[in-house]
């Protein structure tokens, strides 16, 4: 399938505010490898220059932003979006877990957010199925678009498990669709 990575928080800036995901550029690049291995065409797209206390390119406001104007190009091509973040450890919210799996409210049909979450515990990931808000602008647009989605945030002290990630990705789009 064609697959569309995206980071909007790609910096690498480390601050008590999280203004950057600081591994979600490598997991990006590591998750884009092991789908290609996979045989998957996969393009991404990611922000690592303008951060979130400046501009948030996840959000609404962001849309005008060049990062957001070359996924837009971009998906009328895409099968899947996989929009990929990390979060501190001291985040309350994701504590303890190794990835986040967003499931958003506007999603139509979520048995593959649901199937990957599964797959990614499958391989040993502790893995959080947590109710995202529309407010996640990239992936609530695209599946506005009748695009799936999916938003993953990855856990900055763990180690990043690209192929097994590549794989739950693989395995749950294969059982949904
Ligand atoms: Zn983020």
């Amino acid at each position: 399938m064609n697959i569309l990575i995206t980071a909007p928080h790609a910096c690498s800036i480390k601050s008590v505010s999280h203004v950057c995901d600081v591994l979600a550029h490598n997991c990006a690049q590591s998750l884009r490898n092991y789908l290609e291995n996979l045989g998957h065409t996969v393009s991404a797209i990611v922000n690592p220059t303008t951060t979130r206390d400046k501009l948030d390119v996840n959000r609404v406001e962001g849309r005008d932003h060049p990062y957001r104007r070359a996924i837009n190009q971009l998906l009328p091509l895409m099968d899947l979006l996989i929009d990929v973040h990390s979060f501190p450890p001291q985040e309350s919210r994701f504590r303890g877990h190794d990835v986040v799996v967003f499931n958003m409210p506007s999603t139509f049909d979520d048995r593959f957010v649901r199937a990957l979450a599964q797959y990614l515990h499958n391989y040993g990931m502790k893995t959080l199925l947590y109710n995202g808000s529309p407010e996640n602008d990239t992936v609530a647009s695209t599946l506005e678009q009748g695009k799936m989605a999916v938003l993953l945030e990855f856990n900055e002290e763990r180690t990043f498990l690209g192929r097994e990630v590549a794989r739950a990705l693989d395995e749950a789009w294969r059982a949904t669709f």
